[in-house]
């Protein structure tokens, strides 16, 4: 029972909570992006051992907003362009809030109709802005790498079944199954193989921006003979390339294989006319794997698992209880995805897309890709320094030229400064520091503080002039 002082927690806690929220959104494009402290910084300042008596719940939220602020790494700035990590939207922020509030386990249909009706019309939404076949099945998952996961396992069935294997049996006896990928396969979809039983793929080769090599794939599938599934890429994440989804997929129907495609960001580039050169075929695939808490910028975590075949899905993905109220003709939200519990992790999509509408998706998705544009265009003017991809969409490697070790000072120098923060990698065979403009808020003004910031970092590091 909430009484009157329970009552009353939950209001000072919450009361408590909004005002670190909205001090930490004020200060989050000023101070430096990176943390002041590190893990061990951070531990010192907490209390190690457990405690014997409770504390109230708003000196709870008081203690550890004050014990994580110099470990919090500004990842919702507009200058943050490490790894790929989308900001939040306002409507997608505080609908998260609302999820938790509400605290909706949004496996089941039947005991959970708003979350459940909410999420239904963000995956139909999320279809139709994708281009991607009325009727799909979507599953509500923590990321891109868990959506692969999905994908694949509801891949290698489908496939073994029209080979006349029932999956059922478990893998034990099935018959040899093949996969292939492009060499520049996210690490995400390697880990997803595993974890499905199918072991690492087959790669093909890629060309010099990571884009499959279509020859490669059709020689490959030429020489096996039994089921199939290929792994393609919408987004490689240093080039920001993507397959010639039209070629891999005529290819790949030609040995009736499952098409999977891993657009953890770059399906985005679906939603946008101006990019449409970057998805043609795309929507013919068989599954794909997409990240809302990328591109769309909804708060952490939510990944999509989008299947063609819905029955497919569910009959790999789908879970059956006595106790679990189904109703007969339409799955449930679990039957989309490997758990039975979840968040409802599709309202802050929901949030997200109609505080954008269309348009906004649109503007959304091209703005990131004109700032990245920019920064690229920005960066070739900066003497030592050079763009190393194609900027086709979101991702920028740059360099020093010549000068690797340069590069990789470059890196350290701007992360510590922190203006910016951008992640350091290698890429054909190249140290890189690599932009990934994922913020909906990064702007020109971003653009030309960042270009100032590498100008600053390349000047003291006498990149260019040695
Ligand atoms: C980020 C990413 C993934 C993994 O997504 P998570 O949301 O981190 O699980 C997979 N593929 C690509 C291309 C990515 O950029």
């Amino acid at each position: 029972m909430h009484d009157a002082t329970m009552k009353e927690q939950y209001r000072l806690a919450l009361e408590a909570a909004h005002e670190h929220a909205l001090r930490w959104l004020d200060g989050v494009d000023e101070r430096p992006i990176r943390p002041d402290l590190d893990v061990d910084g951070i531990l010192a300042r907490l209390e190690r051992t457990l405690p014997e008596n409770g504390e109230s719940a708003e000196r709870v939220v008081d203690e550890l907003a004050e014990a994580s602020g110099p470990g919090l790494m500004a990842m919702g700035s507009s200058r943050f362009y490490g790894f790929v990590i989308g900001g939040t939207l306002p409507a997608s922020l505080a609908a998260d809030w609302l999820v938790s509030t509400w605290d909706q386990n949004t496996g089941s249909r039947q005991p959970t109709p708003a979350t459940a009706a909410v999420e239904e019309v963000a995956a139909a939404w999320l279809v139709d802005i994708l281009g991607l076949p009325a009727g799909s099945g979507v599953g509500f998952v923590t990321g891109a790498t868990s959506a692969n996961l999905s994908c694949l396992v509801v891949a290698r069935d489908a496939v073994l079944r029209r080979a006349g294997y029932d999956p059922a049996a478990g893998l034990q006896r099935a018959p040899a199954l093949a996969w292939f990928a492009g060499d520049a396969v996210h690490t995400s979809v390697l880990l997803a193989g595993r974890i499905a039983g199918i072991g690492a793929p087959t790669t093909v080769g890629a060309d010099d921006q990571g884009r499959i090599d279509v020859d490669g794939l059709a020689r490959a599938l030429a020489a096996h003979d039994g089921p199939a599934v290929v792994a393609l890429q919408a987004g490689d994440v240093h080039s920001g390339a993507f397959d010639d989804f039209a070629a891999a997929v005529a290819v790949a129907r030609e040995h009736d294989a499952w098409v999977h495609v891993d657009g953890a960001f770059g399906l985005w580039a679906a939603a946008s006319p101006r990019l449409g050169h970057l998805v043609r075929g795309l929507a013919d695939a068989d599954s794909w794997a997409t990240d809302a808490h990328k591109t769309l910028n909804v708060p952490y975590d939510c990944g999509v698992a989008i299947v063609r075949d819905e029955a497919a899905m569910t009959a790999s993905l789908g879970a059956h209880a006595a106790y679990l109220p189904a109703v007969a003709s339409i799955s449930d939200p679990y039957d989309r995805v490997p758990e039975l519990s979840r968040r409802a992790r599709g309202v802050p999509v929901w949030a997200a897309l109609r505080s954008l509408g269309r348009r906004g998706v649109i503007d959304l998705v091209d703005g990131l890709v004109d700032a990245a544009t920019a920064l690229a265009d920005g960066f070739r003017t900066l003497p030592g320094l050079e763009v190393l991809n194609d900027v086709v969409f979101t991702q920028v490697c740059l360099a020093a030229k010549d000068d690797d070790a340069g590069t990789a000072a470059l890196g350290e120098w701007l992360r510590d400064e922190g203006t910016v923060w951008a992640s350091s990698s290698t890429w054909q065979g190249r140290t890189v520091v690599r932009f990934a403009v994922s913020n909906h808020a990064t702007d020109a003004d971003d653009v030309r503080r960042t270009v100032d910031a590498v100008a600053r970092g390349a000047a003291a590091l006498g990149i260019g002039v040695r």
